[in-house]
């Protein structure tokens, strides 16, 4: 159980939502009971969303006395919700250290005014120590991974919220909210578990994707462990020199494009799967035609899309977004160069929602 790190009350209480199925069945072991109360418990804790021992009927009330002295259950509840003009939704979460993240919910509204896709963007850690010079989170630095339960809490909240708002179950998550998730590679993981597992969330694998800054070795260990799940790479410049100017992973050899392309082909080959690239738009600094033809340089490694993004400025940082004709001019090449493209368009810009906005004000 030691991959998982436990939130530990001052009573020296376990948090049993620092844990996926496995870590349940060693934890009740631990206490002298069967594997299979520790299913028992995932199903109530993750499944049912039971909040305490109390409504877990089918465990031996003696046990869940026992469970009482020795665990907690953890919930994160919104403190506040912020909803853009699109209907974008955030949400500001307080965690138990009194650090606060933010989950964003982005419905695709058809003309009709329903939702045609709910899509939640989750944090994985408080701030980011990747430090990306276009990003409000980035600015934070890193300050704490969230356990399982702290992701998937965030995934619940907005799960209610798109049965409340448009009587719908939210249809896709996106490791894209604040923190690098593959720096919090076990916590991570056990989430996916849990939200694809039939007694946890019951989630397609195929509706989730995991975004990175381009960590060459994590990629390839995701590739074996999570095979199933999407892989978004923010890719935000197409050389070394330009790369490493905005993204400072990029300097290093073991994350620079040399090692995101063996790392991508490694991908490819065991997950037979494609690669989104994302690729956010920033003025005179990525968005010339050259910078085009080198991005569709980059993008023929491996079977990929490029997602190109249109950048919402952050206060105090010295980022512009490309005006449209240079979008137009900019899609155009990557399209004769034969890449699959697709354009994002801001979504809850005016509620600091957007791609890089993430970033808790007071915290900060
Ligand atoms: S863009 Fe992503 S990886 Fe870069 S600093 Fe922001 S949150 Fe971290």
């Amino acid at each position: 159980m030691e991959k998982v790190q436990a939130n530990i009350s001052t009573e020296s209480l376990t948090n049993l939502k620092a844990f996926g199925q496995k870590d349940l069945e060693e934890f009740v072991q631990s206490l002298g009971q069967p594997a299979y109360r520790g299913r028992q418990i995932f199903k109530w804790l993750y499944e049912k969303d039971a909040r305490t021992f109390e409504e877990m009927t089918d465990l031996p009330k003696d046990f869940r006395e026992e469970l009482r002295g020795q665990a907690y259950i953890e919930r994160i509840e919104p403190q506040h919700l912020d909803t853009s003009q699109d209907q974008t939704v955030k949400a500001l979460l307080p965690l138990s250290t009194g650090r606060k993240i933010e989950t964003v919910l982005i419905p695709d509204i058809d003309e009709r005014g329903d939702a045609r896709r709910l899509t939640v963007c989750v944090s994985s850690q408080v701030g980011c120590a990747m430090g990306c010079r276009f990003c409000a989170t980035g600015l934070m630095g890193f300050q704490q991974n969230l356990t399982p339960g702290e992701i998937t809490d965030q995934v619940r909240i907005m799960e209610d919220l798109a049965q409340e708002r448009y009587d719908m179950a939210i249809t896709n998550i996106v490791f894209m909210g604040m923190g690098e998730p593959l720096l919090n590679f076990d916590n991570v993981s056990t989430a996916i578990d849990i939200l694809t597992h039939e007694d946890g969330f019951g989630l397609s694998p195929r509706r989730i994707t995991v975004s990175t800054v381009g960590l060459a070795r994590r990629i390839k260990k995701l590739a074996v462990e999570q095979p199933r799940v999407n892989l978004a790479v923010s890719l935000h410049a197409p050389t070394d020199a330009q790369r490493s100017a905005i993204m400072p992973v990029n300097q290093s050899t073991s994350t620079d494009l040399t090692a995101l392309r063996e790392a991508i082909e490694f991908y490819t080959a065991e997950t037979g799967r494609s690669v989104t690239y994302e690729y956010c738009l920033f003025k005179g600094v990525n968005d010339s035609h050259e910078d085009a033809q080198n991005l569709a340089d980059v993008v023929s490694w491996a079977p990929s899309k490029v997602n190109i993004i249109m950048y919402n400025p952050v206060e105090g940082l010295n980022f512009e977004r490309t005006p449209e004709a240079q979008l137009h001019t900019f899609l155009e090449t990557l399209v004769e160069r034969g890449v699959t493209v697709t354009v994002r368009r801001s979504r809850g810009d005016d509620i600091d929602a957007a791609c890089g906005q993430l970033a808790v004000k007071d915290e900060a």
